[in-house]
């Protein structure tokens, strides 16, 4: 379903994601994210992104608290910086982000990135921590298929989701649907290429007819594409308009042209080089 902004989609384990949540980073710790998320939650948004490197969990946990929508209506999802990964130390890492936060648990763990030789250590913690209930889904981020190749072999638990870079000018269409075969859900980041598909007039164009903008129109697409996504913004007005999103629907030749936007080219570090 791709109806309202609440509809989930299931997980390999069995727990119910939203498809649409908020990302935080570069959302300030204190005023700037506690307000984002507070409205992101007003406006009905669910779920929302965070990781130990923002250094904005304790405002997202605040917001989440003062709000009047119940913990488990929401989707919260945080991750293990690579400083922290091994086994111990990524245990460490998970009770200081529950601390920070002030929760019992945290809906989705993933791993930020993959470290090499640290991998299989830090996924058999997050293994730990789904079976004792405290992270209900467990997940990476930024893996290839290479990364996930290696993980998998060794894995008790496959990981529910991957969190990749994913917009127009970057598909990743073998990894989605690699993903897919091993019932791993690909979630977006930079969905909006950091605000840059506003400037795109294929997605413009396309939006016209609807009434929306390059951003809605993307969004969308990446929902029709089976992609979890989660847009950042901190205006109210932004985030208002990313979550109007469910009340048109891309025809087959839209998507297809907008698959023909991909040019693998990447806004954020290559997995397969930055040298964690
Ligand atoms: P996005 O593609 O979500 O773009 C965010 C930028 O677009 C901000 O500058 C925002 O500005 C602007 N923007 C948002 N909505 C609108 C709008 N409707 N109109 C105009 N401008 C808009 O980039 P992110 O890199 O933030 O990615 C999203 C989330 O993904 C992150 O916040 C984070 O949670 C996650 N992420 C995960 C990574 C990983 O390695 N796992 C890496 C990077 C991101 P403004 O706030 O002023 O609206």
């Amino acid at each position: 379903m791709l109806e309202t902004m609440q509809d989930t989609v299931t997980l390999a384990n069995g727990a119910e994601m939203p498809i649409l949540g908020v990302g935080t980073y570069r959302a300030d710790e204190g005023g700037e994210v506690e307000q984002a998320v507070r409205w992101a939650l007003e406006l009905g948004y669910r779920s929302v992104d965070t990781a130990s490197v923002y250094g904005n969990e304790t405002g997202v946990g605040r917001a989440i608290r003062d709000s009047e929508v119940a913990r488990d209506e929401l989707f919260v999802t945080t991750k293990v910086w690579n400083d922290d990964q091994g086994y111990d130390q990524t245990l460490q890492a998970f009770d200081a982000s529950l601390d920070r936060l002030q929760m019992e648990h945290v809906d989705l763990y993933l791993i930020h990135w993959p470290v090499k030789g640290k991998v299989r250590d830090t996924w058999r913690a997050l293994e730990k921590l789904h079976e004792d209930g405290r992270a209900r889904a467990i997940g990476v981020s930024n893996f290839l298929q290479s990364h996930l190749d290696e993980l998998l072999e060794t894995c008790e638990v496959p990981p529910m989701v991957n969190q990749i870079e994913f917009h127009p000018r970057l598909q990743q269409r073998e990894l989605q649907s690699f993903c897919e075969t091993h019932r791993i859900r690909v979630e977006a980041w930079s969905p909006l290429m950091q605000g840059k598909v506003f400037e795109l007039p294929e997605l413009q164009k396309i939006g016209e007819k609807y009434g929306k903008s390059a951003g809605q129109v993307t969004l969308r697409w990446q929902l029709q594409r089976g992609v979890v996504t989660i847009p950042k913004s901190v205006k109210h007005d932004h985030l208002r308009a990313n979550s109007q999103i469910f009340d048109f629907a891309l025809t087959d030749e839209e998507m297809r042209a907008i698959n023909d936007l991909d040019q693998n080219a990447r806004i954020g570090p290559d997995p397969a080089t930055v040298g964690f």
